[in-house]
């Protein structure tokens, strides 16, 4: 177990004109679940293959505590990766396979298999040694697949999005099961994944990346609650966070967000917060499910409320929840998200509830 260091780390292709990861400096503490977030073609897979490295940076370094790895061959890092393709050996058996990484190491046979039955019992494929691969379901690959990972005690566990060839019922079963068996190892990991509701449910803390940089790390509710930028505050969230351009103006003593064909009225408040942007375009980010309609629910434990006047565009119904598309003037949309099944008319005159304390200002660029 170890605290992995990354210090303005950067792997450039095709003469530097690709910058696949562009300086990056990131800590991930002993013990600790970073998961690292982005679309694809930020340069995740990237990052990871330098930390295991299996690819040399093209910059920078990285340390494994007060060791400097950056040139080490991956066989002298003691670490553990998992892609997403399975990657088990269809010509060994399920125990095999497991073994493989001891055998090599050259294990006695008693130990080798002590800790196959081990890793066996924690993965719950107990059963399953001594069938093949091709006799396995996609999820119980996967599971041996991390079972051979972990089965060396790795220093450091890598998984880049080894969830996302299951189906969607085993990848949230599966997902729970990764962070238990990571929360009982205690083993530094960095997970990386596209999917932002993975990153927000198994990771201590996430690092938010785009374009070969890393914009935010932090605990999943605070790049939730306070995302420092419009692409963190976007890519984070379902139904998105919408964002409306609009001048901040002092309107009777009051601020006022002002937009095409709409105004909401801020408390007061809120002239310490804004001072700087008054007058100024800004882009204004509200959460779906930081608004509610009147008459349908309230927004509990929330102090702070205002309200403006909508029409209703379109209805998504999705059963657990119905997401509203409320027109607000100048065919400005704004999506709202309320609890359960609420049947609203198209048309319909609606009045939209907004928690203040949960609004964002992102500078216009
Ligand atoms: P992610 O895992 O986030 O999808 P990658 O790390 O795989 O992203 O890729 C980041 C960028 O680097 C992409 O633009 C990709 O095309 C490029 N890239 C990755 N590997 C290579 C390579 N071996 N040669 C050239 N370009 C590469
Ligand atoms: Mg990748």
């Amino acid at each position: 177990m170890v605290e992995v260091r990354l210090e303005n780390l950067k792997k450039y292709f095709d003469n530097g004109k690709v910058k696949a990861v562009d300086g990056i400096d990131l800590t991930i503490k002993d013990g600790e679940f970073l998961v690292l977030l982005g679309p694809s073609g930020c340069g995740k897979t990237t990052t990871l293959r330098m930390i295991a490295g299996l690819e040399i940076p093209t910059g920078g370094k990285i340390w494994f505590g007060d060791k400097d790895v950056t040139y080490f061959s991956p066989k002298d890092r003691n670490i553990s990766m998992v892609f997403q393709s399975y990657a088990v050996w269809p010509h060994m058996t399920v125990y095999d396979n497991i073994a493989f990484p001891l055998k090599i190491k050259k294990y006695p046979k008693a130990e080798i298999d002590k800790k196959v039955k081990w890793v066996a019992e924690l993965l719950q494929i107990e059963t399953l040694l001594d069938r093949y691969p091709a006799q396995l379901s996609g999820g119980q690959r996967q599971r041996v697949a991390v079972a051979r990972a972990i089965v060396v005690e790795p220093a450091v566990l890598l998984m880049d999005e080894p969830l996302s060839n299951l189906d969607a019922k085993l990848r949230v079963a599966m997902r729970a099961e990764i962070k238990k068996l990571q929360t009982k190892l205690k083993v530094t990991t960095i997970y990386v994944t596209h999917d932002q509701v993975e990153a927000m449910t198994m990771g201590d803390r996430i690092a938010v990346m785009n374009q070969g940089k890393i914009l935010q790390v932090g605990p999943p509710t605070e790049v939730y609650l306070k995302p420092n930028s419009v692409f963190v505050g976007t890519f984070i969230g379902a139904p998105e966070m919408n964002l409306l351009e609009v001048s901040i103006k002092e309107k009777d003593r009051n601020l006022v967000l002002e937009g095409e064909g709409f105004e909401i009225p801020l408390s007061e408040d809120f002239r310490e917060l804004l001072k700087d942007y008054i007058d100024k375009t800004v882009l204004f980010g509200i959460r779906p499910e930081h608004m509610t309609v009147e008459g349908v629910s309230t927004l509990e434990h929330v102090k702070k409320i205002t309200t403006i006047e909508g029409l209703v565009d379109f209805v998504e119904a999705l059963g657990t929840d119905t997401i509203v598309h409320a027109n607000i003037g100048e065919g400005n949309l704004i999506k709202v998200k309320l609890p359960g099944h609420i049947p609203l008319e198209i048309g319909s005159k609606v009045k939209i509830v907004i928690d203040l304390e949960n609004i964002h200002v992102f500078d216009k660029n």
